[in-house]
C-alpha cells in the first residue's frame, strides 16, 4: 500500500494533482534506485525525488505510453488534413465556393 501510494506521488504533481508532470532529469544511484527530477507544466511546479527503480520504471512506462499516444494523434491528425488536401471539394467547401455539384 506504501508503495502504490509512493507511486501515485510520482506519477502526479504534489501541489496541483495534474497527471501531466514530465520528467526533467533522471540518474540511477549506485543502490539502484532513482533520483528523477520533475516538472509540471500546469502549475510550474518543479522538484526532484529519490525513486525505486520499479516506481521509476512505472514512471517511465506511463511517459512512454503518453508519447505514443501523443504520436498517434498526431498522426491521425496528418492524416486527416492529407485526406482533406487531397479532397478537392473539402478545399472547395474551404474556400466557400463550392455550390451544388461545383469544383
Ligand atoms: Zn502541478
Amino acid at each position: 500500500m506504501r508503495l502504490r501510494r509512493r507511486q501515485h506521488d510520482i506519477l502526479a504533481c504534489p501541489r496541483c494533482d495534474s497527471r501531466l508532470v514530465q520528467p526533467l532529469a533522471a540518474r540511477r544511484r549506485r543502490d539502484g534506485d532513482w533520483h528523477l527530477a520533475r516538472g509540471c507544466p500546469e502549475c510550474e511546479w518543479r522538484g526532484a525525488t529519490r525513486c525505486s527503480a520499479e516506481a521509476y520504471a512505472e514512471f517511465d512506462a506511463a511517459q512512454r505510453a503518453a508519447r505514443a499516444a501523443l504520436t498517434a494523434l498526431l498522426a491521425n491528425v496528418e492524416r486527416a488534413r492529407m485526406q482533406e488536401a487531397a479532397d478537392p471539394r473539402a478545399q472547395a467547401l474551404r474556400r466557400g465556393d463550392a455550390g451544388p455539384g461545383g469544383a
